[in-house]
């Protein structure tokens, strides 16, 4: 059966503020955030992503494939205001809006491939805390599966480049701002097979 959702954001910040969420980053991100921003990896490194390190014990269920660094295995992600809300959160609007990673891109909604089959679901607390779930029109699956496919695309590019990252970097691992460069680079590539 074909599941229905109406979803149109209201702007309402609820997403952005959660304290117990982290927005990762993909190499596409990198290049979206430095493109809006129009700053460099060593600013962008300094004010606005950082690394995160990841437990053992949670490594398997990640989404995203960790990133070997010197300090053990981390991901890239959003910094964070004191208060847990996103660094580009600004009276419950997002400062970096049109160039916003793919995780904030596609909230409410996640994808997966299971068996060669694209599925969407909703995100864990997305009903509890997103008001824009059952305003607006309806998403129609087209748009649902479209949108899907081009996130799957993504997410795989980027469990190439981190394999590529943590098993030919072995010195440069010591050097955030070169996996910042790498991960640009190896997105500029990919983007310009693409086009
Ligand atoms: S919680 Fe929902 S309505 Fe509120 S900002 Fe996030 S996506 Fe938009
Ligand atoms: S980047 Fe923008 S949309 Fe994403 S969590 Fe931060 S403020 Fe919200």
């Amino acid at each position: 059966m074909v599941r229905q959702v109406r979803f149109k954001c209201i702007q309402c910040g609820n997403c952005c503020e959660d304290k117990n969420s982290i927005i990762t980053i993909t190499h596409k991100d990198i290049i979206r955030l430095v493109n809006f921003l129009k700053c460099d990896f060593k600013e962008l490194l300094s004010k606005y992503i950082g690394f995160y390190q990841v437990r053992e014990e949670f490594e398997e269920r990640l989404v995203f494939p960790a990133i070997s660094t010197f300090k053990g295995n981390a991901f890239l992600g959003l910094r964070k205001k004191s208060d847990g809300s996103c660094v580009f959160l600004k009276d419950n609007l997002c400062e970096t809006y049109t160039g916003r990673p793919m995780v904030c891109r596609s909230f409410p909604f996640i994808f997966e491939v299971k068996k060669g089959w694209l599925s969407w679901g909703l995100m864990a607390k997305a009903e509890e805390i997103c008001p824009g779930l059952g305003q607006g029109e309806e998403v129609s699956e087209k748009s649902l599966e479209k949108f899907g496919k081009e996130i799957m695309i993504e997410i795989e590019e980027y469990r190439k480049i981190v394999k590529y990252w943590n098993r030919h970097r072995k010195v440069e691992q010591q050097d955030p701002v070169l996996l910042v460069m790498t991960f640009f680079e190896k997105a500029n590539v990919s983007s310009s097979r693409s086009t």
